[in-house]
């Protein structure tokens, strides 16, 4: 019998020194290996006593310092077991709650101080030591028993932890291994607590299982590190933390992970999702006729068959568990050697955002239409005066009442672009498209804006014989303002230049001037709403930075692109096409 514990204990204390050594260089940054190390440690320190106090007769002094490294061992076993716990369910904080320290680390220097200085843990009088069929056993004393209760308190603590959290997870793999540590931790406290603490307290000795059994299930959690990773940083932990909603689906649209907070959002909390297809669970759909979220309900079949990237802030979501709610969205093919394996979709709620957005919108059409009304009316008597002003031959009133008209007409396109802003927002913007020649329209658009500008020539480069469908009112638009945006950006220049060219498929429009250019950082920017570059001009030029934001708006709605080239101090050229094919 002695032989068999001398042989089990060498084989735990080995056991477990081995296995610190693996685990140690992998400790850095991770709290939870480190607190499981530490664990190890203290494993030891009990453990290698008592190995050696079964195999040597000690003088009472050496008996002493031994049992003192024991104590240090059994009576921070559960300290460090409860702060392993705490740190594997990420609620390391509670180990500086007051609860905690009273009672958690207090009583654990208590007891250590009565184990070193009184008789009252185990007697520290060596000729009292037991001498059973295994080995020597040093007999309890009467603190023995609480200190048995408090150990099992929190061991049972740290099980119910790991349990709750076990509870809580979405992560299959963590939940199993939640399972695992409980049995691991639950098997040696339950048959150590019989052998080692309530059969000794009542003074039954027998064969203690409690060092061998903690080594068994050390070296199971070791491998489970080792082999699957356990307490690493997983991808699983990473989306888990992501804060935003993460749902990813197969290709047979199975939904195979969905994160907490994308639970939350759809108000999924304690629904059984997995193996529910996406449809099941959940709509998206997107927003108005012109949102950029286009492929609305398809775009999970989108995303899937092209392998391409939908990024929108702009789609309605909802559950059957949650009302419609409007969400920033993207959703993105997860490839393998090239083939979409499955889809990710990534949305956080900005309703919030869109309400703002909307009551801004809301102020602008309001603005924009209550300012229009009398502008109206006071451009029409200005106009009226002008004429009075003519028939006089009133030369210096003339010039005044001319600037008044000319000011009235750039209020009234600035007025105008706030209220074809709104009406995008609000996806009011219709066309109303028929067959036109888009040579002659460019004619008539050149023709009348030429009347008002003396500063450039207007020079129109090749044609076009084919009609298109087209919006005329809309296109009209388009070409005043890419050519009054060249003529104002090139204010040193003597012409700007409107090209008309056919393609394949389409009849291009490019408006060359050779002005002030704009910074690549900007290009694409400037065709969102309000922006403008280059700060200095933004000053000495009048412009909401809405011009162009409107152009892509109506060529967008005819099917057609506009784009720019442009080099800094050289010149821009402005491209729109319409389709052949527009409907
Ligand atoms: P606005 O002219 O009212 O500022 P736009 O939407 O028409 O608004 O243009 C946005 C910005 O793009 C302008 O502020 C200007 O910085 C830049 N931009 C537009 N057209 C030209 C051009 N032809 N040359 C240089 N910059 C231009």
């Amino acid at each position: 019998m002695q032989e068999l514990y001398f042989l089990l204990l060498l084989l735990a204390s080995s056991g477990n020194s081995i296995l610190i050594v693996i685990l140690l260089k992998r400790t850095v940054n991770s709290p939870i290996l480190s607190t499981f190390v530490v664990l190890l440690l203290l494993i030891n320190f009990w453990s290698i006593p008592q190995l050696l106090l079964i195999t040597y007769e000690f003088n009472e002094n050496l008996f002493i310092a031994i049992d003192k490294i024991s104590a240090i061992g059994y009576v921070f076993i559960p300290v460090a077991m409860s702060l392993f716990a705490l740190a594997y369910t990420g609620s390391l904080t509670t180990a500086k709650s007051l609860a905690y320290i009273l009672g958690v680390y207090t009583p654990s220097i208590i007891f250590l101080y009565f184990a070193w200085n009184t008789n009252l843990i185990e007697s520290r009088n060596y000729s009292e030591i037991i001498k059973t069929t295994w080995g020597n056993a040093v007999p309890t004393g009467s603190l023995f028993p609480i200190m048995v209760i408090w150990f099992e308190l929190i061991s049972f603590y740290s099980i119910f932890i790991i349990w709750q959290m076990s509870k809580k997870t979405f992560d299959g793999l963590r939940k199993k291994q939640s399972i695992l540590l409980i049995i691991a931790i639950a098997i040696p406290i339950i048959f150590g607590t019989i052998t080692n603490g309530i059969l000794p307290a009542l003074h039954i000795s027998v064969f203690p299982v409690a060092i061998p059994l903690t080594t068994i299930t050390a070296m199971i959690t070791t491998y489970a590190i080792y082999k699957y990773g356990l307490f690493e940083l997983s991808t699983l932990n990473v989306i888990s933390s992501i804060g935003n909603g993460v749902v990813i689906i197969n290709t047979q649209r199975k939904i195979v992970l969905i994160n907490d907070v994308a639970r939350d959002l759809l108000g999924l909390r304690n629904e059984k999702v997995y193996e529910k297809t996406f449809e099941d669970v959940l709509t998206l759909k997107s927003a108005t006729y012109n949102s950029t979220a286009k492929h609305g309900k398809n775009s999970i079949s989108y995303v899937l068959t092209t392998g391409k990237h939908i990024k929108a802030h702009d789609f309605f979501m909802k559950s059957k568990f949650r009302k419609t709610f409007s969400a920033e969205c993207t959703i993105s093919p997860m490839l393998q050697n090239g083939n979409v394996i499955g889809v990710t979709i990534i949305f956080r709620d900005n309703s919030h955002e869109k309400a703002v957005e909307k009551s801004k919108n809301e102020f602008i059409s309001i603005a924009s239409h209550e300012l229009k009304t009398p502008l109206t009316s006071v451009i029409a008597f200005s106009q009226l005066l002008e004429k009075d002003i003519i028939k006089k031959g009133d030369q210096q009133n003339l010039y005044i009442i001319h600037s008044i008209n000319e000011q009235l007409g750039k209020m009234k396109v600035l007025i105008e672009d706030l209220l074809n802003v709104s009406r995008i927002e609000n996806g009011m913007f219709t066309l109303s498209k028929k067959e036109h020649s888009l040579e002659s329209l460019v004619q008539k658009t050149v023709k009348d804006m030429q009347y008002g500008i003396d500063t450039h020539k207007l020079v129109i480069v090749g044609g076009t014989k084919r009609k298109l469908n087209f919006d005329i009112d809309r296109i009209y638009q388009v070409l005043v303002n890419l050519i009054s945006n060249a003529v104002k950006y090139s204010p040193h220049a003597k012409h700007v230049y409107i090209f008309i060219e056919e393609s394949e498929k389409e009849v291009i429009i490019r408006v060359k001037d050779s002005g002030i250019g704009i910074a690549k950082k900007d290009q694409e920017k400037i065709f969102e709403r309000f922006y403008r570059s280059n700060k200095f001009h933004q000053k000495s030029m009048v412009g909401f930075g809405l011009g162009l934001y409107i152009c892509a708006e109506i060529i967008r709605n005819h099917k057609g692109r506009l784009w720019v080239e442009s080099k800094q101090n050289k010149g821009s050229d402005f491209f729109f096409s319409l389709p052949y094919s527009g409907d």
